[in-house]
C-alpha cells in the first residue's frame, strides 16, 4: 500500500481548455500508422474501421480533460459548523471507476472509497462519483488520481477530515511484463483529522467490513 500526503504536482484543474475537443482525425491517423508498423494492412476489412473505433473510445477515455471536477461540487449544502444535519462522517464505498494508465495507455479499473468529516458543507452522494469519473477520464497514475480526488474534495467541500482509497487492477500489470493476474494496487490520500492513525484505522475497518455489519 502506498500512502502519500505530499502536495501533488497537479491541483485538479483542467489540463486543456474547456471546449477544446479531442482531435479524432489525428488519433485515427496514428492508429493506422501503428497497424502498419506492426506489419498489418490497415485497409483489410477487419481493421478498416478500427482507427475510427479507437478514436471514439479515446474521446471517451479522456473526456475528463476538458471538465473541471469542482463543477460537480458547486451545489453543496451549507450548514452552521456543529449542526446535526452535517452528521459525523460521510462514507461512500465501492465507487466503480475506470482510468487509463499514462505510461502504457492501458486501462486500470477498480473501486474508490471516499470518507469525509463535514465542516459546514455536504454534497449529494451522486456528486462524489462524478468527481472520481472526471479525474479518472484523463491519462493518469493511480497515485496521482488518488491525490487529485482528495484535492478536489478538499477544495470543494472544505471538510475537517478526508480519506480517499483506490483499489485497482492494471491492464499493464496483468496483460504484459510480469503478468500478475490477481494483484491489485491500493492507494490512499488523507487530509485533516482523517490523517490521524486512529481515525484512519477506524474508517479502513468500516470500508473493509461486510455490508451486513455496517447496516445495523
Ligand atoms: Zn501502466
Amino acid at each position: 500500500m502506498s500512502r502519500k500526503e505530499s502536495a501533488p504536482a497537479n491541483d485538479g484543474e483542467t489540463r486543456h481548455a474547456p471546449g477544446q475537443s479531442i482531435d479524432r482525425g489525428r488519433i485515427e491517423a496514428a492508429v493506422s500508422e501503428i497497424l502498419a508498423a506492426i506489419g498489418e494492412d490497415p485497409t483489410r476489412p477487419g481493421l478498416v474501421s478500427t482507427p475510427e473505433r479507437i478514436a471514439q473510445a479515446y474521446s471517451e477515455f479522456f473526456e475528463g480533460l476538458a471538465v473541471d471536477p469542482l463543477s460537480h461540487l458547486t451545489g453543496s449544502a451549507e450548514f452552521p459548523e456543529g449542526s446535526e444535519e452535517l452528521g459525523e462522517l460521510v462514507l461512500l464505498r465501492d465507487i466503480d471507476f475506470r482510468s487509463i494508465c499514462e505510461h502504457h495507455l492501458l486501462p486500470f479499473t477498480g473501486v474508490a472509497h471516499i470518507a469525509y468529516v463535514p465542516r459546514t458543507r455536504i454534497v449529494g452522494l451522486g456528486k462524489l462519483p462524478r468527481v472520481v469519473e472526471t479525474l479518472a477520464a484523463r491519462p493518469q497514475l493511480q497515485e496521482r488520481l488518488t491525490e487529485e480526488i482528495a484535492d478536489a474534495l478538499q477544495t470543494g467541500l472544505d471538510p475537517l477530515g478526508l480519506l480517499v482509497v483506490l483499489d485497482a487492477t492494471h491492464a499493464c500489470v496483468w496483460s504484459r511484463g510480469v503478468r500478475q493476474l490477481n494483484s491489485s494496487t491500493v492507494t490512499m490520500a488523507t487530509r485533516g483529522t482523517l490523517s490521524e492513525a486512529t481515525e484512519r484505522t477506524e474508517i479502513m475497518a468500516l470500508i473493509g467490513s461486510a455490508r451486513s455489519e455496517v447496516a445495523s
